[in-house]
């Protein structure tokens, strides 16, 4: 490892793992420069004021490239969501061309446990298709995720976002706010007599509470199954990711 006022860190953020990452490495480590990048998808993003962040694209791989390049990155830690492919392969590209260390911290996804009533489709037009007439589904999905919904006219959605969209593309039931506790999961799926959870095996702890929530209430989830993992090398926790950058 080079001596530790040679290490500059980017970290490609958008998960609860980078954010952590970011913070303890900051602190236990001192590096001389840590940067946490966002893609500006929220508009408050919940960011450590300690670390520095840069909040948007690089303008493809090429630009990425030429980032690192110009900040002399010697480390790059894509943690990015499992969802996210188009950066990651892009982070890819650009340690490659650059030869900037990269590695992946890429979370298990979930396994399905007694009590789950999962059915695991390919992609989100599978997801539309799993939905019987006249339910009443709880798309945790996102914004961007959710318009082929809009060809289920016989549903009566319930969407989640932590920002208020200007528009929705089909009449639907908005809860505005981040995913809750176990506790606060099942009041919202009780409270709005919710029939099915839509979402992705995003994996991870922080989004795991609505799986157990529809496992307790024994709600059906419609599963969407991840894309391919971003390229070797993996890393499948925060500890295994600090031990790479010290090591
Ligand atoms: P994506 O399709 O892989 O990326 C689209 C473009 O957004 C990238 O080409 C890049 O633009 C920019 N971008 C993405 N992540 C970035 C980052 N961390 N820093 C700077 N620029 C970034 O990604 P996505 O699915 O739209 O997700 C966007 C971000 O939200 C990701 O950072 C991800 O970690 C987070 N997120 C995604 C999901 C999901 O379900 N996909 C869920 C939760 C959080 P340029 O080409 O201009 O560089």
């Amino acid at each position: 490892m080079p001596g530790r006022s040679e290490v500059r860190v980017l970290i490609l953020g958008g998960t609860a793992e980078a954010t952590i990452l970011a913070k303890v490495f900051h602190v236990e480590h001192s590096p001389e420069r840590l940067v946490l990048s966002l893609a500006g998808r929220t508009v408050a993003p919940d960011l450590p004021g300690s670390i520095e962040a840069r909040i948007g694209g690089f303008g493809g791989a090429a630009g990425l490239a030429d980032w690192l390049a110009a900040e002399r990155i010697t480390h790059l830690v894509d943690a990015t969501h499992p969802f996210a492919v188009g950066i990651s392969r892009n982070a890819a590209e650009a340690a490659q061309v650059t030869r900037v260390k990269r590695v992946a911290l890429h979370r298990p996804g979930w396994d399905e446990a007694p009590g789950d009533r999962w059915q695991r489709v390919l992609c989100l037009k599978a997801a539309v298709d799993a939905l019987p007439e006249g339910a009443r589904p709880f798309l945790a999905l996102g914004h961007q995720h959710i318009a082929p919904f809009r060809h289920r006219p016989d549903l009566r959605p319930v969407l989640r976002m932590v920002d208020a969209p200007a528009a929705l593309p089909f009449p639907a039931d908005l809860v505005l706010g981040k995913p809750g506790d176990v506790a606060a999961e099942t009041a919202l799926f009780v409270a709005n007599g919710i029939t099915h959870l839509v979402c992705r095996n995003a994996g991870g702890a922080t989004s795991y509470a609505k799986i157990v929530a529809a496992r307790d209430l024994e709600i059906p989830v419609v599963l969407i199954d991840r894309p391919p993992p971003p390229p070797p090398p993996l890393l499948s926790s925060v500890e295994a990711t600090l031990a790479w950058l010290a090591g």
